[in-house]
């Protein structure tokens, strides 16, 4: 099995009691069913205390936060299973965070994950390097459409050479991975592979642009589900500034992250567009762009059902036709 991991990916480290944020506020943790028995079956103060604070949800073991924190918090910022019992007595939630793993089967692709500030801090500043790869035993037959995944692999090879070349500015690199996106589609639904003239497409589509609106977009992410008032605060008091260069490391993350899923239903478009909404999002709403770009990632990216409307919204509401959306970057 090849295992493909940025080349960033294993310095990362909790900062605990530095962290700005945590991941120990505002979720509830999902317990995986060992850790959940394990926990139950402790004697003591700590078993009395997590047996009243896991219940179960949908079939699934969770353990709720009590006053916007995890219940296993401790004032110094750290964890009370971890202190008591090491970082092998974690749930696989805890213990995985914020790494990602994408499971294709024959191959695995590791990532950090934005919504924590640390991994953000490590991923939007990361220089430009080739992720790491390294072949291990073992795997499963792949499940994907294997002609689809050959497409999405290249195309995605393709749209990260389009990020990286710095000739373009920042908006006008979004707007070209639009229009890629769109011709990406057209591969993945079975066009010929064709070269993309980014300059020739942002001239043509200079001429379709019709002037986009901001508020109708954050109007939406309104709409979707709030988790911290910090982000309804946020969305109704934006501050756009200029574009900042780390956007990039940002493209190149979502495009990482989403491009590939797009073997399990075809629509690569609309993931496409969800990323370069994402960018024009984090934005628009200014302040400092890491700090910004975690609190999107734990709002929107940790929350299924938003990036299912974020996905729908990208397909059919009227603030995020084509015309409008490259009308916001050209
Ligand atoms: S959000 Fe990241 S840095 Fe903060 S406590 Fe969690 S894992 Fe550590």
């Amino acid at each position: 099995m090849l295992i493909t991991k940025p080349s960033y990916f294993d310095d990362f480290r909790c900062i605990a009691s530095a962290c700005p944020d945590s991941c120990c506020k505002e979720w509830d943790v999902l317990v995986d069913e060992a850790s959940a028995a394990f926990y139950r079956s402790l004697p003591g103060q700590l078993g009395d205390d997590l047996r009243n604070v896991l219940h179960e949800e949908d079939g699934c073991t969770v353990m709720t936060i009590t006053d916007g924190r995890c219940p296993m918090w401790r004032r110094d910022g750290l964890c009370r299973i971890q202190a008591e019992l090491g970082e092998s007595a974690l749930c696989h939630t805890c213990r995985d965070f914020p790494r990602l793993r994408h499971d294709y089967g024959d191959f695995l692709e590791l990532m950090l994950e934005l919504s924590c500030p640390e991994a953000a801090r490590i991923i939007l500043s990361a220089p430009t390097a080739e992720p790491v790869q390294q072949e291990i035993p073992g795997g499963d037959d792949p499940e994907y459409d294997g002609e689809a995944m050959a497409v999405l692999k290249s195309t995605r090879a393709r749209a990260l050479d389009l990020i990286q070349d710095t000739s373009r500015d920042i908006p006008r690199t979004l707007a070209a991975l639009l229009l890629f996106g769109c011709q990406a589609q057209g591969e993945l639904d079975g066009d010929e592979e064709q070269p993309f003239d980014p300059e020739a497409a942002l001239e043509s589509a200079g001429e379709f642009a019709k002037s986009g609106d901001t508020s109708l977009i954050l109007d939406f992410f309104s709409g979707l589900e709030i988790l911290t008032p910090q982000w309804k605060a946020r969305l109704s008091a934006p501050k756009s500034g200029p574009w900042p260069e780390c956007c990039r490391n940002l493209m190149r993350y979502f495009v990482e992250r989403y491009w590939l899923q797009a073997v399990s239903d075809y629509d690569l478009y609309s993931r496409v567009k969800l990323i370069v909404i994402s960018c024009l999002v984090i934005h628009g709403l200014g302040g400092n762009f890491v700090q910004t770009a975690q609190l999107y990632s734990k709002e929107i990216e940790n929350n299924t059902e938003n990036v299912e409307a974020l996905l729908d919204g990208a397909y059919g509401h009227p603030a995020f036709t084509d015309d409008k959306l490259l009308g916001l970057l050209l």
